[in-house]
């Protein structure tokens, strides 16, 4: 006998999931708004998404015998989080590795579950790291509703929320869609510093922040450095200016008080942007290890602390930013001579870099910071 949806939603919140919905398995009418945001490239180079478009909007095509997905929610919301001395972290990613906490409690649920009678192997989930539309499964279910911001917000808990979902071949009563709505508010659209929200529920993730400072490799668009600001990591301003997100019961909640999972990790504490331009591989292996901005790579956090620096504008900083002009990592040359250029443009090391550089990129970084470009 398979547990009853009672049971289903009793150990789910025993596993530490606030919310939790019952809903179909498929995206239905999202999955048009996926294909059309895929086809106009707004997905950038997350591949991984195009690659796996078909797996996406039928989840019934790779794991046969789904009949229901049981979809999931964290809140999340706290106080901002920074590194020590400046440079924000967007709060879902300051505490342990979310990929990590979510999916122990997936895991944990799917044994809960498997105990209470469920065939071994027939739930199957993650948290951001399967080809299901989390968000599209989470509107489905009654999560909470999709927003202009393309965010979920919660009615009961606001829009600061971590998803995850379970496929499973139960039979489970659908619980329909959560009510609310935008209404008339624009504040996340008039907000946003890139002008990534192109329409309501449009973002085009080549101009996120929350895109480009984390899957995007390479040289971040020069356009872009600037709106950046102080945000080493990710963005929360389309949920800061939400009128909703005063409803996340944790936004208070500070520290050591916080969920054991959501409590800053120490690198948050410990390291400075100045200290982060400079991150060596070991460093990073040892320390970086458990947090959620390992995903952006070394070479990635490496640059978001020289563009930071660049619109922090501090000449402390200056030496450290010279010095990162000899590293061996082009992109984070090519940063450092952009921040550089901004702190102080005269500096002689900017001279010295443009005689010794020998990559075009990078070259052309020093040439448009020594014209002040
Ligand atoms: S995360 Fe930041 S950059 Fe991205 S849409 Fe929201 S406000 Fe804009
Ligand atoms: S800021 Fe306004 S428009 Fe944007 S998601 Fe929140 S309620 Fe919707």
């Amino acid at each position: 006998m398979p547990p009853t949806p009672a049971l289903v939603r009793e150990l789910a919140h025993d596993c530490g999931f606030e919310l939790v919905r019952f809903g179909p398995a498929d995206p239905g009418p999202h999955g048009q708004h996926f294909v059309d945001w895929l086809d106009q490239g707004r997905h950038g180079e997350m591949h991984y998404l195009a690659d796996n478009r078909d797996r996406i909007l039928d989840p019934a095509s790779w794991r046969t015998g789904v009949r229901s997905a049981i979809a999931l929610g964290v809140d999340y919301g706290g106080p901002r989080a920074e590194l020590r001395g400046g440079g924000q972290v967007a709060r879902y990613a300051a505490g342990r590795d979310y990929h990590r906490w979510l999916r122990d409690r997936v895991f944990a649920l799917r044994q809960r579950l498997e105990r209470e009678g469920v065939p071994h192997g027939t739930c199957n989930g993650g948290a951001d790291a399967v080809p299901v539309l989390e968000r599209a499964l989470a509107v489905r279910a009654g999560i909470g509703f999709l927003a202009k911001s393309a965010m979920v917000i919660s009615p009961t808990h606001g829009p600061y929320l971590q998803l995850a979902e379970l496929l499973t071949g139960m039979d489970l009563p659908q619980d329909g869609p959560a009510p609310g709505t935008c209404g008339t508010c624009t504040a996340c659209l008039d907000a946003c510093p890139t002008g990534a929200i192109v329409a309501p529920h449009q973002v085009d993730a080549r101009r996120c922040l929350s895109y480009t400072t984390i899957e995007l490799r390479g040289f971040a668009s020069p356009e872009l450095r600037e709106a950046q600001g102080d945000r080493f990591f990710g963005c929360d301003v389309c949920i800061e200016v939400c009128p909703f997100h005063a409803r996340s019961p944790l936004l208070d909640v500070h520290g050591l008080d916080r969920p054991r999972d959501l409590q800053p990790h120490k690198v948050l504490s410990q390291w400075s942007l100045v200290e982060v331009l400079a991150l060596d591989e070991a460093h990073y292996q040892r320390e970086w290890v458990g947090t959620a901005m390992r995903r952006a790579t070394r070479t990635g956090l490496r640059r978001n602390a020289a563009v930071v620096l660049g619109n922090v504008r501090d000449p402390a900083t200056a030496p450290a930013l010279a010095s990162a002009l000899g590293d061996e990592d082009p992109v984070v040359r090519g940063h450092a001579a952009w921040a550089l250029g901004r702190v102080d443009r005269h500096h002689p090391a900017l001279d010295r870099a443009r005689t010794n550089e020998t990559e075009p990129r990078v070259r052309a970084e020093i040439e448009s910071a020594l014209h002040g470009g």
